[in-house]
């Protein structure tokens, strides 16, 4: 595996980087097409960029808008080692903690450069007219997220992503309007196409009309999210999928880390089987928000029964047990580590809803503390604790108060007054495509930025650094190095649609679809992701052992089988037809979820958010392998994926001391 890392010291990689590769002369921008497909704040900024740069972009996405993509959903905020706090941050610092929190496998190059470059992501995003919250003083805000001791998080209430994305999508279709982007909405990629060993187009199928399309380009850019609705349930919007990472996958892209997933502590927990969707409480809330469980089994029991209420236990009956076993960082630990502590403590019999698996995220002591001080700088010093109450209920209102409805709206219970319910949930996938130091795929020409590539995160994201990531991909990675590919094909002139390699990607695609709808079977699309998401949860979820692993390689093959059997898509394939789109999203979670639990089952150690059950402390934290598995496993495509062929990625680590994850 070649990562292209440049050599010399990691703070003057990306300069000389930068400095020494090929540049392609504005005049021959305009000779060059670029597809890039998703729209989400990755695709967006990348798509924005290359068109100012001067290069013709294709935008591809399924929704009706670049603004619907998912990347709308995120809430907490984006990093940035700006040290606005003066609290000590510094690229160094963030660059630590991104690896730290990555539990040690992620490539050092890429993530010091990715804090590098997280200062002008702010700064590109202000001037964007991003309504990022500031201090009173006029200046940015900051708040602290997950794994770090500094606060360096920029948010815009608990709508970061959306605000982000209506400054890329107002970017793109500056570029819309100049005729610099074409932009394709209600459109999925359903394969990729390659000439001569190069990614040069995509087949596409109009989702509103059911017509197949063929659009070439001189490069492709995939920029596709995340595929945690493998799970089925998840914190992702319902449309994302692994479809077009899989299908460049099959045509030779190496998929990288797939069983690397982040299991979010923060999330409403699940309420029964009617279930399709699962909602996030941002990991913002534990700035403020005490996590902790009845510290008596009787207790947890009257609870669950409806015979006791959360605030009528007093605080030596309760265990704030992150507080209690990481006092380092409390609250605010990684996910992997405040999520199976979660876990851990609802095995033990102390969860708190009617299913047993819920924790408390409590705001009382917050509120509290606020409204003292409000009172004081009101002016009222007598202030009672009602006054006291009210005036840091408004405190929070004003930090967290959309969050605070939404709870409220989908739970019927006032987190004002008795404390949230939270368990975790699948919420983001570190593996991805296998991505080079330029976020080149192993297919030439094929590049990944955002969630769909692996970079940057190890077996770990941190909060707010996803969006921080895909901004940097997007604005300031892709956009020169893409240009040291292209400077070859300055001469190649437009690519044409009417060649065999085209004609043979939309044959299989076609007969792909036929065979979809030609199921006579009496399943729904549903039935089986329903299935699979089970057995993903189940046996490759939060916690895993090499028997049930193998379990789910096996359950899921005989699903896969099922699935082409007996499935029964209906209506026809030349219209509008959304258990189509369904269901070629689900055949590929089919393939993805065999490879994930087989890419589980070889790393035979614990790291970030894979804890492998054979490979933990006395003390139940993940046991690394540093000897052994120091590496990125990127799988190669050779049909069914209990063929697929590990390559091995090393990780070097010159600039980091490789030591145990502690929090405490
Ligand atoms: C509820 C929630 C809250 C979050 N909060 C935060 C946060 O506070 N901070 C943070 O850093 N991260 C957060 N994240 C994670 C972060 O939002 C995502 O990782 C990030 O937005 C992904 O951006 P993206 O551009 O890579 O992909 P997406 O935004 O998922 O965009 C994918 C794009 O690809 C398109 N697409 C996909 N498949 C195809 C296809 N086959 N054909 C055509 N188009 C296709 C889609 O239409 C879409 O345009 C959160 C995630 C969730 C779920």
């Amino acid at each position: 595996m070649d990562s292209k890392v440049p050599k010399g010291p990691l703070a003057d990689q990306w300069t000389n980087h930068k400095n020494h590769i090929e540049l392609v002369n504005p005049s021959n921008k305009r000779n060059i097409d670029i597809i890039v497909v998703g729209t989400g704040l990755a695709g967006g900024s990348a798509a924005a960029s290359l068109a100012e740069l001067g290069y013709n972009v294709k935008t591809f996405c399924y929704q009706d808008s670049p603004r619907r993509a998912h990347s709308i959903a995120a809430q907490g905020g984006v990093n940035a080692a700006k040290n606005y706090q003066g609290d000590g941050d510094s690229v160094y610092r963030l660059f630590y903690d991104t690896v730290k929190g990555g539990d040690y496998r992620s490539r050092e190059s890429n993530v010091y450069r990715l804090a590098q470059v997280s200062t002008n992501i702010i700064d590109q995003c202000v001037a964007q007219g991003v309504p990022f919250a500031r201090e009173y003083g006029g200046l940015l805000d900051n708040r602290s997220f997950g794994g770090v001791l500094v606060s360096r998080t920029f948010y815009a209430k608990g709508q970061t992503g959306q605000q982000l994305l209506l400054g890329a999508y107002a970017a793109m279709n500056r570029q819309i309007q100049r005729g610099k982007i074409k932009s394709f909405t209600r459109h999925e990629m359903l394969d990729m196409v390659l000439v001569d060993g190069k990614a040069r187009g995509i087949i596409a199928r109009d989702l509103v009309t059911g017509e197949i399309e063929r659009h070439s380009a001189h490069a492709v850019v995939l920029a596709t999210g995340g595929y945690g609705n493998l799970f089925f349930l998840s914190t992702y919007c319902m449309g994302a999928n692994v479809m077009a990472a899989w299908r460049a996958h099959r045509r030779g892209a190496f998929m990288a880390n797939p069983c690397f997933t982040q299991i979010h502590p923060t999330c409403i927990p699940v309420s029964g089987d009617h279930q399709s969707k699962l909602t996030l409480m941002s990991e913002s809330l534990r700035n403020d928000g005490r996590i902790w469980v009845p510290a008596k089994l009787e207790d947890a029991q009257a609870i669950r029964e409806g015979k006791l209420k959360p605030t009528q236990l007093k605080e030596e009956d309760r265990d704030y047990y992150l507080e209690r076993r990481y006092p380092a960082f409390g609250n605010l630990v990684p996910r992997d580590v405040a999520s199976r502590a979660a876990k851990e403590r609802c095995d033990e019999g102390f969860g708190v809803n009617k299913t047993g698996e819920a924790v408390y995220l409590d705001f009382d002591a917050a509120i509290m503390r606020y409204g003292k001080e409000k009172a004081l700088t009101s002016g009222m010093k007598d202030a009672d604790d009602t006054k006291v109450r009210e005036l840091g209920e408004q405190v929070v209102e004003a930090k967290y108060g959309n969050l605070f409805d939404m709870y409220q709206k989908i739970v019927d219970q006032n987190p004002y007054k008795t404390p949230m319910m939270i368990y975790p949930a699948v919420h983001y996938t570190m593996g991805g495509l296998w991505v080079d130091y330029n976020l080149q795929t192993t297919i030439p020409g094929c590049y990944a930025a955002g969630e769909a590539n692996f970079s940057d995160h190890g077996a770990n994201r941190l909060g707010a650094s996803a969006l921080m990531q895909g901004l940097a991909d997007g604005y300031f990675v892709l956009p020169y190095t893409i240009g040291d590919y292209l400077s070859d094909d300055i001469r190649t002139g437009a690519i044409p649609t009417d060649s065999p390699e085209f004609d043979a990607a939309e044959a299989d695609t076609r007969t792909r679809l036929d065979k979809l709808m030609s199921g006579k079977g009496t399943h729904s699309v549903d039935y089986y992701h329903k299935k699979l998401g089970k057995i993903m949860w189940n046996k490759c979820g939060m916690s895993r052992n090499a028997k049930e692993l193998q379990e789910a390689i096996d359950e899921i093959a005989e699903l896969r089988a099922d699935f082409w059997e007996n499935v029964r898509v209906p209506g026809t394939a030349n219209t509008k037809n959304q258990e189509l789109e369904k269901a070629g999203r689900v055949a590929d979670f089919l393939e993805l979820g065999e490879l994930f639990a087989k890419d589980a089952l070889t790393r035979e150690e614990s790291c970030g958010g894979h804890f492998r059950e054979e490979y933990q402390t006395p003390e139940g934290e993940a046991l690394r392998d540093d000897e052994n598995f120091k590496f990125v496993s990127a799988w190669e495509y050779k049909g069914e994926p209990k063929d697929a062929i590990l390559h091995k990625e090393d990780l070097v680590y010159d600039n980091i001391e490789l030591k145990t994850r502690s929090y405490k």
